[in-house]
């Protein structure tokens, strides 16, 4: 995808869709989320920021995983971390 500014977004050709429409951390603990974000290095499901677990985030900054994409239907962006990049596809 194109970016402009990040090799990480510009890395993603096909973009992974959720396996699930639900964050598989907060299913094991029975919280709840807000918006879904799938995580384009290993495919992973999670909770937004708006999320009181904020699973998303989490799984990034402890993985070391760059890229998520939107997982609510009709959203179609990507978002890496490191670079604070935005991208719609
Ligand atoms: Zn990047
Ligand atoms: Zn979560
Ligand atoms: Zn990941």
């Amino acid at each position: 995808m194109k970016s402009g500014a990040c090799t990480h977004i510009d890395a993603v050709d096909r973009v992974k869709p959720a396996k699930a429409y639900e964050c598989e951390e907060c299913v094991k603990i029975g919280s709840s989320w807000v918006h879904l974000r799938t995580c384009q290095a290993c495919g992973g499901t999670r909770c937004c920021d708006n999320s009181p677990n904020r699973h998303a985030t989490k799984h990034a900054r402890a993985s070391g995983h760059p890229v998520i994409a939107s997982a609510e239907p009709g959203e179609r962006w990507l978002y890496c971390y490191p670079d604070d990049a935005f991208a719609e596809y």
